[in-house]
């Protein structure tokens, strides 16, 4: 469900300079003749993805909308389950009960001074065959919004982020009993609600505003790819960053007929108020009403009319009823048994569910994920053989917030935590570069991949295009130093918004999530729009993206899968750890500065000396001035995380040529074990401060921006949020936290040491 818009496209970046690498460079983590039978079976397998294919399930798994609950959901596990054993797989579907809000009642008015009622509609187009589905389409909502019936004048917001709240208040302009209307992006859409409500809002809408995703930036559907005047992005506004994500009755465990479930009642990740989206042209007639100040620069769209915050005279009534019913969710699991560990296990996910037809998400990524698993299954009747256990997912229920994944993950959650090594997820997929996101032991290794895949447009390795779109954007001298020099390109953290939250940060599993694109604006996101029609017209219509996702994806699974050591490396991890808490330091001193600046400024009277009598600001108020925080467990923790790291590099080399005498050893099984463990060492069974669920001390989604991450959340959320007690506490768990990791890269370095002569 994660939509970055195109212009985040350059988020991971990084290096050297060869187009592809040499086939005689030895894999990481094994040996020399075991890594050139592995490329052998990867070449194999890159050449067997294709295009047609790709686009003819498209065809077939978009063919009819195929949300949580729908006919055509369960039909499309179904024909999922039976390709995967069509092509030799061990696969059956697991299915789980979770709660998942429809519409009963949707009315948007405007009561005063004009009349008019919200269309809350997308009209069927003729050019577009299956956009008139109407019967099957789940009509524009926000799933998870309460229930409410309110009327009251509408305030415009901005995005409806903590900082746009201060801005308000600066201008005096309160949203007590007030409803809210928001633009779409720059934050998770449920922390808008979230943070309305905190601050007095009794309602929220959120709209689609063209300077976002419409004409402002090309032609709209039909004619081009955005947003029409119509067109409504749908979408879950669950709290899950305070919370959990998945099923929200049942926390921790799997939603299982037998489980115990919470009261609806008691349910913290439903919004505290009523929310719906709307389109631009239901928004476009509120907004003109508006009165009060003018909307702060930076806050104005692209529409017709001047852009105040109100409060009103603009007064809508917003009345919404949902069915909330327990409705079923179908995760097809296919397995390739490992042959020498079985144990030790690879996981691989793309959901299948769609807010409507969704061709582009999540069917772009769904169809990739199959075609990698065509291919494996063809290589194993040819004789391939795994070291490790391969699961291949394919999700029911990600949309509404990762129902199917979450559940699964908690209800395997104690074998997941022994045997699973590596998930990797990804989601949309379009033209343009690969973006990585992922755990950062696994930067090495991914950049590795990228370096044996070929970019469809240019030819050169996709990881070569990305250095050198990272080197055009970069923003200054040092990161294009950084870029040319660095071995590997930089991993984005993982924050949230699709299916590998579970598996990262409730479970602790090294997570990878990969997708292409960044080349094609779209506005057809979780609209009916998003179908087969649009993506082969708008998108990567000729499927050769499709086909380099199935390769990149599906060399990641064989590789991670055959390596007679995991290939983990801790040296770049511990570099970002370090960066991280550089960040943090500067976080803090910086907001040190920001507070002594302002107050300097009210006792010199800036404000009063620039306040115009007939625009009106409030002064912002005194506050007192951050304390310093003792942040030497941390550096203490980074010097031995540093040391550790390079010790196991150094061994990882030393042994590779020990590495195939060992493939069925005692002593590589136990390595791998510890491996496997890892990124365990980094979570916390007591989880984070007030959101327990998330058990990871180095990435989390943010409280107040849900898909963006938190790095080492529990420090740097409580630095934002001005609990500087609590950050010290949090320096000291985190130092912790890295301090066991290296005790265990040293234990590691050691069992290596064994395995070479
Ligand atoms: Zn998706």
């Amino acid at each position: 469900m994660r939509r970055i818009p195109a212009i985040t496209l350059v988020c991971a970046l990084a290096v050297p300079t060869q187009a592809f690498r040499a086939d005689d460079v030895v894999l990481a983590g094994y040996g020399p003749q075991s890594s050139r039978a592995e490329r052998e079976w990867e070449a194999k397998l890159r050449a067997i993805p294709e295009p047609a294919t790709l686009r003819e399930n498209m065809r077939r798994l978009s063919a009819r909308p195929h949300h949580v609950g729908s006919a055509y959901d369960k039909e499309n596990a179904e024909w999922i389950l039976a390709r995967f054993q069509e092509w030799g797989w061990d696969a059956h579907i697991e299915r789980f009960d979770v709660l998942f809000p429809t519409p009963k009642v949707r009315v948007l008015e405007m009561v005063a001074p004009a009349k008019f009622t919200a269309k809350l509609e997308e009209p069927a187009l003729a050019v577009d065959p299956t956009s008139n589905q109407k019967s099957e389409q789940l009509p524009t909502y926000n799933a998870y919004s309460i229930d409410g019936d309110v009327t009251g004048p509408v305030v415009f917001v901005n995005y409806g982020l903590p900082e746009d709240y201060e801005k308000l208040e600066r201008l005096g302009v309160s949203v007590k009993g007030a409803i809210v209307i928001a633009k779409y992006y720059r934050s998770w859409r449920g922390i808008k609600p979230k943070v309305a409500a905190e601050h007095g809002a009794i309602g929220c809408l959120i709209y689609s505003e063209p300077h976002d995703d419409g004409y402002t930036r090309d032609e709209v559907f039909p004619q081009g790819p955005m947003r029409n005047p119509d067109g409504v992005q749908r979408g879950s506004v669950m709290d899950f960053a305070s919370s959990w994500p998945g099923d929200p009755l049942t926390p921790n465990v799997g939603a299982t007929p037998g489980a115990k479930r919470l009261a609806l009642k008691d349910a913290p990740s439903i919004t505290k108020i009523p929310v719906l989206p709307i389109s631009y042209g239901d928004a476009q007639p509120l907004l003109a009403q508006l009165h009060g100040p003018m909307a702060p620069d930076a806050w104005r769209g692209t529409l017709p009319i001047p852009y105040h915050t109100g409060p009103g005279p603009a007064t809508v009534h917003l009345k919404l009823e949902f069915n909330w019913d327990i409705k079923p969710v179908y995760d097809v699991i296919a397995k390739i048994p490992g042959s020498a560990a079985p144990d030790e296990w690879i996981l691989r996910g793309n959901h299948h569910d769609a807010w409507v037809n969704g061709a582009e998400d999540p069917v772009s990524g769904q169809v990739a994920l199959l075609e990698e698993a065509r291919a494996l299954g063809l290589l194993y009747k040819q004789g391939w053989r795994p070291r490790r256990t391969i699961l291949y997912s394919a999700w029911d229920g990600e949309e509404p917030m990762l129902l199917g994944s979450t559940e699964w993950a908690e209800q395997h959650a104690d074998e997941l935590r022994q045997k699973a090594a590596v998930y990797i997820n990804s989601d949309t997929n379009d033209r343009g570069l690969l973006n990585m996101g992922g755990s950062h032991t696994l930067e090495q290794f991914v950049n590795g991949v990228a370096r044996d895949i070929e970019d469809p447009e240019t030819k050169m390795s996709v990881w070569r295009r990305m250095q050198l779109a990272g080197i055009a954007a970069a923003a200054s001298p040092d990161q294009r130093k950084e870029l040319r020099q660095r071995a590997d390109l930089r991993l984005e953290a993982l924050g949230s918004g699709t299916d590998f939250t579970a598996f990262l940060d409730h479970l602790g599993i090294a997570s990878l999530n990969l997708g292409y694109g960044g080349e094609d604006e779209q506005g057809i996101y979780h609209s009916i729009y998003d179908d087969f029609y649009w993506y082969t017209h708008f998108s990567d219509g000729d499927f050769v993206y499709g086909r380099a996702m199935a390769q990149t994806a599906g060399t990641a699974v064989m590789r991670l899968a055959d390596a007679e050591v995991l290939p983990f490396d801790f040296v770049d991890f511990a570099d970002t750890m370090r960066q991280y808490s550089t960040e943090l330091k500067k976080l803090l001193a910086d907001q040190q500065a920001a507070i002594a600046e302002r107050d300097k400024e009210l006792d010199e009277g800036v404000f009063q000396a620039t306040l115009d009598p007939r625009r009106p600001t409030v002064a912002p108020a005194r506050e007192q001035a951050p304390p310093y925080l003792n942040f030497a467990p941390l550096e203490n923790a980074l010097d031995a995380l540093t040391r550790s790291a390079e010790h196991y590099r150094q061994a990882l080399a030393k042994s590779r040529a020990a590495l195939g005498a060992q493939a069925s050893s005692a002593a590589l099984q136990a390595l791998n074990l510890q491996l496997i463990q890892s990124e365990r060492r980094l979570t916390s069974a007591d989880g984070l401060p007030r959101r327990p669920w998330y058990k990871h001390l180095i990435y989390a989604p943010g409280v107040y921006s849900g898909y963006d991450v938190k790095t080492m959340p529990g420090i740097r959320e409580g630095i934002e949020q001005k609990r500087y007690a609590e950050a010290d506490q949090e320096i000291l768990r985190v130092a912790q936290a890295l301090e066991q990791e290296s005790a265990l890269i040293e234990a590691a370095s050691r069992q290596l040491e064994k395995l070479s002569p």
